[in-house]
């Protein structure tokens, strides 16, 4: 067919991967197209993920810190909460900055297509444009040829084939709609996501349940921090259920009922239980099976990932691919630092510029944060890990109940710890391996552990360098200096 735009660079999905990607192309010189077919530009992560989710979480923080000052002697009356106008905020949060990335578009020339993108060839894009709200087609096709192509289309929540189609039953989009508070809600999986949107619904006075397949709540975190909580979240739950299935659901007047079975021998499982809220957070799903990407000859893997090398570069050697769609951590960070790495490599390709062809991604760790009340934070190694891996390690732990500021807020509740390598060759000055956290700020403060390890930290470099005193990111020198044997004193 004729062809009705061309550039050298054209991007799918306008969320963190696909905008940073395009930016960054569009800095570098190069033509670039980028096809999304909501209205926004933003993605997952700005429309429905990480920012309204958090947009709710300070206002859920803030209803509950308020509670920790009755020790002080200041007591704040029930909150009124207008949900309308919560969600309402929620929205303008979301449009601040999408808008802005609109923006942002336009000036770097970068030409949004708004519509759902499929693959025709290696060189070929069919634009099938979307209109309104969701994605309603006009009908309207355009074929956009490329140079390169860069697929960052993302994921979506999966769906449990049981699960009645119904409006108590809902995912994590559904969750931040915020229609109204639910007496009793179940949340089907206990990670990051269902963990999140719980804590918002429960402040807000939902009653909680739980239900996870593992062995415990919030999977790939230390068990020692998760402990700590969940001692501080036991009050917001009625049945923290773990090892446990569950294997039906059925829509009554009374709410959605659903039953469960144990995943593991042994386990005692309750008996079928009414909720008026379902939240359904077992996983994400990568979109690689929705572009037609066999007709440009890319791989997909049965479940539908992309896979990629450390360049980003798909099994065509035209085509990258990045994000939650090559696969985990499903996180926007990830996204964003590969959409770079992805971006530079074309560029450099196309400009004959060595430094920049020569990009790849090897970051040496990904921090990963719940930002619960207490957050949870971790990057590197786990403990965990380590024991599985025989790995031996040095610890730092540092307990917040020693902290002068985490006392001074009234919330001591908060652990610090390090690992560091501690085998014979690092002969007693083992580099940072991991880190993690729990208590309030945590995911503020990972950030410098990240930091540590990719600069190759050793116990002396974090202890020895001098943290404001007092803040709770005193915590990391001090871990630091209890791992090297030197902790004297508690600020
Ligand atoms: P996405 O953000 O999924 O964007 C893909 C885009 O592609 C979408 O806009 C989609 O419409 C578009 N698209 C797909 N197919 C096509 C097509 N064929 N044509 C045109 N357009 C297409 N991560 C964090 O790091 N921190 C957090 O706090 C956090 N919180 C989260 C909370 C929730 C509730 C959820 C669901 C996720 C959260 N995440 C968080 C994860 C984060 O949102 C994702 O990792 C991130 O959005 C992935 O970016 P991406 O660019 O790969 O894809």
């Amino acid at each position: 067919g004729t062809v009705d735009m061309d550039c050298d660079v054209v991007v799918i999905g306008g969320g963190p991967g696909g905008y940073s990607a395009a930016f960054r192309a569009a800095d570098l010189g190069l033509k670039v197209i980028l096809v999304e077919r909501y209205a926004t530009l933003g993605g997952v992560c700005l429309n429905v993920g990480c920012i309204p989710s958090k947009a709710l979480l300070h206002v859920a923080a803030v209803m509950d810190e308020v509670k920790h000052l009755e020790v002080a002697g200041v007591k704040f009356a029930a909150p009124e909460v207008n949900i309308d106008q919560l969600r309402g905020h929620k929205e303008k949060v979301i449009g601040k900055l999408t808008g802005g990335l609109g923006q942002m578009a336009k000036m770097r020339k970068v030409t949004v297509v708004r519509g759902y993108g499929n693959f025709v060839s290696a060189n070929h894009l069919e634009v099938e444009e979307t209109t309104g709200e969701g994605q309603e087609k006009t009908g309207s096709k355009k074929i956009v040829q490329f140079k390169n192509a860069i697929i960052a289309a993302g994921s979506q929540a999966v769906h449990l084939p049981f699960m009645p189609k119904d409006p108590r039953v809902v995912d994590s989009t559904g969750a931040l709609d915020l229609k109204e508070v639910p007496k009793r809600m179940l949340i089907l999986g206990g990670g990051i996501i269902g963990l999140e949107m719980g804590t918002v619904y429960s402040t807000l006075g939902a009653r909680l349940d739980v239900v996870e397949m593992m062995d415990g709540l919030m999977q790939g975190a230390d068990r020692d921090l998760v402990k700590i909580w969940q001692k501080m979240n036991a009050p917001r739950f009625d049945n923290i259920m773990v090892n446990t299935k569950t294997v039906g659901a059925e829509a009554t007047p009374e709410g959605i009922k659903v039953s469960f079975a144990p995943a593991k021998d042994g386990i005692t499982v309750p008996e079928p239980q009414t909720y008026d809220l379902v939240l359904q957070a077992v996983g994400r799903t990568p979109n690689g099976k929705k572009i037609s990407a066999e007709k440009a000859g890319v791989a997909v893997t049965d479940r539908g990932f992309i896979d990629v090398d450390i360049q980003m570069r798909t099994n065509v050697p035209n085509i990258f691919a990045i994000g939650d769609i090559v696969g985990q951590p499903m996180l926007a960070h990830k996204a964003v630092h590969e959409a770079h790495v992805a971006a530079e490599v074309i560029a450099g390709e196309l400009q004959g510029n060595k430094e920049l062809a020569a990009a790849a991604f090897n970051a040496r760790v990904i921090p990963s944060v719940a930002y619960t009340d207490p957050e949870v934070a971790w990057v590197g190694l786990t403990e965990d890990q380590a024991k599985a891996q025989g790995i031996k390690v040095k610890k730092g732990l540092f307990p917040w109940a020693a902290s002068g500021r985490a006392i001074a807020n009234g919330r001591d509740e908060g652990v610090t710890k390090l690992l560091f390598d501690d085998s014979p060759e690092a002969h007693g000055h083992g580099r940072i391996l991991g880190g993690g956290m729990v208590g309030t700020h945590a995911g503020d403060m990972i950030g410098e552990v990240a930091l540590a390890i990719e600069m190759g930290a050793d116990t002396v470099d974090i202890g020895k360098t001098i943290h404001p005193h007092p803040t709770l990111g005193e915590s990391i020198g001090m871990a630091a200096e209890v791992a090297h044997g030197s902790c004297t004193d508690v600020p």
